[in-house]
């Protein structure tokens, strides 16, 4: 399994598609891609193997998106359909989401947002976390507020990615417990499972440590701590392996 978020000045679509082929070795059963167009966020997923994905993006003229975010799902929770495949969008259709690990707590979560009226559309604990952001970003004044509010309740291991309607061009995301890299380009950054992921375009590279989260653009990126929204600063590591 693994994720990507690409956001640059190029077309995002098929730089993600490639990213998720060099993180093939991790294993997955299905996968999927989230872009803006036209001031809608789209999703793309299939079961199966990613040409099943790029063949249903054949269809789509997406060439405008230049951001966007990827998965390659290992399934944990709920079986490897289309409709368990990330990425997943709350149910008011504000943010995507891409999430490697377990949400330990899903389940308790989810009953409390059942409770107030949500609906769930996937079997997944992926779900609930993206839920469990928009609603964050409701009650917050910013995303990184609102990450950092849900966050505070969940349990369990991730490096997740997500875009945001009310914030074009932007990507967020931040792990525990699992790998998430930051890569440097020009004019374009990258968020990985791994350096293959990004490796064609930029050798520059942040590793991610628990409990950070990273917002950034095409041309900006910022790095936090999680649970104090202070920010961080980190030097980037050159690769220097093929
Ligand atoms: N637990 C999540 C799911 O079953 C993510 C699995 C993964 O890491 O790919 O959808």
């Amino acid at each position: 399994c693994g994720i990507i978020g690409y956001a640059g000045h190029r077309p995002a679509l098929p730089i993600i598609v490639e990213g998720l082929k060099s993180l093939e070795y991790r294993g997955y059963d299905s996968a999927g891609i989230a872009y803006m167009k036209k001031d809608r966020i789209n999703v793309v997923r299939s079961e199966g193997k990613l040409s099943v994905l790029e063949k249903k993006l054949e269809r789509i003229n997406a060439l405008s998106a230049t951001y966007g975010i990827g998965h390659t799902r290992w399934a944990t929770h709920g079986l490897p359909t289309e409709k368990n495949a990330h990425p997943h969008i709350d149910d008011q259709g504000r943010l995507a989401l891409v999430h490697n690990g377990i949400i330990e707590n899903y389940q308790e979560l989810k009953d409390a947002l059942q409770k107030e009226g949500h609906k769930f559309w996937s079997d997944t604990d992926t779900e609930v976390l993206a839920y469990l952001i928009s609603k964050g970003a409701r009650l917050k004044d910013s995303i990184p507020e609102a990450i950092s509010w849900a966050l505070k309740q969940v349990d369990g291991s991730y490096a997740f990615a997500l875009i945001d309607l009310e914030n074009p061009g932007k990507i967020w995301a931040a792990r525990n417990a699992s790998p998430l890299l930051l890569g440097l380009g020009a004019g374009e950054n990258f968020v990985a499972s791994d350096i293959p992921a990004f490796l064609p375009y930029t050798r520059e590279v942040i590793f991610l440590e628990d409990n950070q989260m990273v917002e950034m653009d095409a041309n900006s990126w910022k790095l936090y701590d999680v649970e104090t929204l202070e920010p961080l600063s980190k030097k980037n590591q050159h690769i220097a392996w093929d």
